[in-house]
C-alpha cells in the first residue's frame, strides 16, 4: 500500500484534485459547456463539487461509466433512488410496454390502481395514496393537506432537516416554502417536546424523516418518534413521515420497522422505478378529503401525477424488483458491510465510522457516537472530501458529502471491493484521519 507520510490534509486533496482534472478531460469540458447556458453549469445543486462534477455516459448493472472512459461500481444509487441498479430488465420492460402504448393519454390508465394497490399494502399508515412528481411535491401537499384539515397554520420540522428543494432546514438557507415554521431538535426530547406544547394549539402538523438521510444518515430514536406520536394524538396535530428515503429500509418502511405510525406518510425516490415521482397518503378519512365526488373535495392538481411512465415503472419496482423478500435482503447485507466498515475503522484507529441503517448509511469523520445533526457537524469535513476522491479512484461512486445507498445489483465482489478500498483509505492516509 501507498503510505502518505509527511503531508497535509490539505494538501493530499489538492493533489487529488489535480490528479482528478488530469483523468478527466471530457467530463470537464462537458463542464465548461453547461457554464454558459446554465448557472454553475447545474441544474441540481447537489450534484456540484469541486473542482468539477464528473459527466456520466451511462449506468449498467451496478456500474457507471463516465464520459472518460472510466467504470464505478455504483454506492449511490442515485441517493436512494436507484434502487434498482441501471436498465433493470423488469423495470425496462414495464417502460417500454407502456410507451408502446403512448403516453400523455389525458386520462386515466390501468397502471394506476395496480400501483396503488402495491403501495398501499406496503406502507401501514397510507390506507389510501395520491401521486405526485417529486418528493418536495408530496410534502407540499402533505403538509398543505394537514392545514386544511385542522384549519392551523403552523409546522413543525426538524433544525438541519431536508424535504426537498424548498425544505431545506440548515441554518443559513433562503429559499424555503414560506410557510410558519416552529423548530424541533432532532432525537432531543426534551426541547421537541417543550416546543409544541408551546405551540400546541396552532400547529397543523409535525414533519420528520424517522432516519434523516442526507442529514448524514442519522437514525431517531425510539423514545424521540413515540413522543411525536404522544404528542400529536394529544393535540390534534398531523404526524408526517418524509419516507422519501427510509421506506426503503424494510418491506412497511422505517415506520413498520421501529412499530411508531404516523398520520401521514411521503414517498418519492425509488418507489418510482426511477421515474420522477412523489405521493402521500394516510387514513382514509383523511384521504377522503380528496375525493372529487364530494361538493367540498380539495383538488389536487398535477399533469403528471398518473403518468403512465412512472406509474407503469413504480409497479414493477415495488412487486418485481423491491418485494418485501428483496428488502429484507438488501438492508440485511447493508447491516453486513456497514459493521464490516466500522470494524475496519476501528482496527486501523482512525477518526471515521459509518452510520446509518440497512441499505443506507454515511460516512462521518470523527470518532464518539453520532446520535444528531450537531455531532455530525464536528467531523473532518476534509477528510471527507479527500475520501470521496480516493474512492472515486479506486472506482467507487458515493455522493460527495459522504452517503452511500445500496442497489440491488451490487455483487459480493463489489462488496469486498468497497471494503478493501475503504481498508486502503484507512492505512494509506491514516496520518491525515485524527
Ligand atoms: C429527495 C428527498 C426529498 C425530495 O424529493 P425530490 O423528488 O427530489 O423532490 C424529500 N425528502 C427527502 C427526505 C428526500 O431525501
Amino acid at each position: 500500500m501507498n503510505v502518505t507520510r509527511n503531508i497535509t490534509l490539505d494538501a493530499a486533496i489538492a493533489d487529488a484534485k489535480r490528479d482528478y482534472t488530469d483523468r478527466h478531460a471530457a467530463s470537464l469540458a462537458n463542464h465548461q459547456r453547461a457554464l454558459g447556458p446554465m448557472p454553475g453549469g447545474n441544474t441540481r445543486s447537489v450534484l456540484f463539487y469541486d473542482p468539477f462534477p464528473l459527466t456520466f455516459a451511462r449506468g449498467e448493472g451496478a456500474y457507471l461509466y463516465d464520459i472518460d472512459g472510466n467504470r464505478y461500481a455504483d454506492f449511490l444509487g442515485e441517493y436512494t433512488a436507484g434502487i434498482a441498479g441501471h436498465s433493470h430488465p423488469a423495470i425496462r420492460r414495464a417502460i417500454i410496454e407502456a410507451l408502446d402504448g403512448g403516453i400523455n393519454l389525458g386520462g386515466h390508465n390501468t397502471y394506476e390502481p395496480r400501483f396503488a394497490e402495491a403501495v398501499t399494502a406496503r406502507f401501514p399508515s397510507m390506507e389510501q395514496v395520491r401521486f405526485a412528481n417529486s418528493g418536495t411535491e408530496a410534502n407540499i401537499l402533505a403538509i398543505s393537506t394537514a392545514r386544511a384539515k385542522t384549519g392551523r397554520a403552523k409546522v413543525m420540522v426538524m433544525r438541519n432537516g431536508y424535504h426537498g428543494a424548498v425544505f431545506t432546514f440548515s441554518p443559513g438557507v433562503n429559499i424555503n416554502a414560506p410557510y410558519d415554521y416552529v423548530y424541533g431538535t432532532y432525537n432531543d426530547v426534551a426541547a421537541t417536546a417543550a416546543e409544541i406544547a408551546a405551540h400546541a394549539a396552532d400547529l397543523a402538523c409535525i414533519i420528520l424523516e424517522p432516519m434523516l438521510g442526507g442529514g448524514g444518515c442519522i437514525a431517531a430514536s425510539r423514545e424521540f418518534l413515540q413522543m411525536l406520536r404522544d404528542a400529536a394524538t394529544k393535540h390534534g396535530i398531523v404526524l408526517i413521515f418524509d419516507e422519501v428515503m427510509t421506506s426503503r429500509l424494510s418491506p412497511g418502511g422505517l415506520q413498520a420497522k421501529v412499530g411508531v405510525i404516523p398520520d401521514m406518510t411521503t414517498l418519492g425516490k425509488y418507489v418510482g422505478g426511477g421515474m420522477s415521482f412523489g405521493a402521500f397518503g394516510g387514513g382514509a378519512e383523511l384521504m377522503a378529503l380528496f375525493d372529487p365526488r364530494r361538493a367540498d373535495a380539495l383538488p389536487h392538481a398535477g399533469t403528471f401525477n398518473n403518468n403512465v411512465l412512472t406509474m407503469a415503472a413504480g409497479h414493477a419496482a415495488l412487486t418485481e424488483v423491491y418485494t418485501p423478500e428483496a428488502a429484507a435482503q438488501l438492508n440485511a447485507t447493508g447491516e453486513k458491510l456497514r459493521a464490516r466498515l466500522n470494524m475496519i475503522c476501528e482496527r486501523h484507529g482512525v477518526a471515521m465510522q459509518f452510520t446509518g441503517i440497512g441499505s443506507m448509511m454515511a460516512v462521518h469523520m470523527l470518532r464518539g457516537a453520532v446520535k444528531s445533526p450537531a455531532d455530525a457537524a464536528r467531523g473532518n469535513m476534509a477528510a471527507k472530501e479527500l475520501l470521496f476522491f480516493d474512492l472515486l479512484k479506486a472506482g467507487f461512486w458515493i455522493a460527495r458529502r459522504g452517503m452511500m445507498a445500496l442497489n440491488v445489483m451490487l455483487s459480493q465482489g463489489d462488496y469486498d471491493g468497497f471494503a478493501d478500498a475503504v481498508e486502503e483509505f484507512a492505512v494509506s492516509r491514516k496520518a491525515l484521519l485524527n
